[in-house]
């Protein structure tokens, strides 16, 4: 029996990289998609070979709408339809007062991770859709603790970006619950990755991770398990839920 497809978005690295490793050993046909670092990408899918897992990836700017549809297009071709997706790929700017923030700024975040995530969310249907022909589906959209807290100084205009993802989760959740598609969303909090260095202050884990309640910052496979969990039948009756992985902030 052929494995079940899992697109997981921006894969190459961090968090997305860690869910690709793990989901490859739980028995995914992973497909990393990556925007800018091949190497990265290909590194991760050559450890996950080298295992005796499957994986494979392919480049798409998931903020361009022609190169979302041309990359769900181009796995359907050559492996078939996607069972499972992970909206991970994510971005954020240099770390500023939001009154000092562009509205240029705001459209590129919400352009990769609103727009991106719901486009690669009514690609997935068309896959998974009972109602279309598909065999249901699971999907999980990376979020962040910052849509709660809302990320003041640094990040307010990432935030709400992720704030509009915890929304629309919750409602795509309910309307495509019927076609046999569970849609759930993790919301990390600090974890170690490279985004933190994109947005100026590559220490920024160590400065506040002794704060939380946990007293540390968090690891990229940490948070993969609670995305493998919402994948997998383990969480069968969840849907439009949430798991925060924050070390309790
Ligand atoms: P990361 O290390 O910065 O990796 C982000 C990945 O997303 C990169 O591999 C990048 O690909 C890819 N990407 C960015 N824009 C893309 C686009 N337009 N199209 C396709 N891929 C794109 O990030 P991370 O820390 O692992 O974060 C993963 C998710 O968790 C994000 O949604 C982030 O907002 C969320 N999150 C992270 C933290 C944290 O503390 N790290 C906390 C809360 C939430 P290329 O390298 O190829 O450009």
């Amino acid at each position: 029996m052929s494995k079940p497809i899992l697109l997981i978005t921006g894969g190459g690295r961090g968090i997305g990289a860690a869910t690709a490793k793990r989901a490859a050993e739980q028995g995914y046909h992973v497909v990393i998609n990556y925007k800018t670092d091949a190497t990265s990408a290909n590194k991760v899918v050559a450890d996950i070979v080298a295992s005796g897992d499957l994986a494979d990836c392919v480049q798409a700017d998931i903020s361009d709408v022609e190169q979302v549809a041309q990359m769900f297009s181009f796995i359907r071709k050559k492996w078939g339809k996607i069972q499972a997706l992970v909206n991970n790929a994510g971005v954020l700017e240099h770390q500023m007062r939001f009154t000092d923030t562009t509205p240029a700024r705001w459209q590129r975040i919400f352009q990769t991770n609103v727009f991106g995530t719901m486009q690669c969310c009514q690609e997935a249907f068309q896959d998974m859709a009972i109602s279309r022909g598909g065999q249901g589906g699971a999907i999980v959209n990376v979020s962040s603790l910052a849509s709660v807290y809302g990320s003041p100084n640094e990040y307010v205009d990432y935030a709400a970006s992720k704030g509009a993802v915890d929304s629309f989760s919750k409602g795509f959740a309910l309307e495509v619950a019927g076609d046999g598609i569970r849609v759930n969303v993790v919301r990390p909090g600090l974890i170690y990755t490279d985004m933190h260095a994109d947005g100026g202050e590559a220490e920024r884990v160590d400065r506040i991770g002794p704060t939380l309640p946990l007293q540390r910052g968090g690891k990229p496979e940490e948070v993969a398990e609670a995305i493998l969990w919402l994948l997998s039948d383990k969480s069968s009756y969840s849907t439009g839920g949430f798991i925060d992985v924050g070390g309790g902030r």
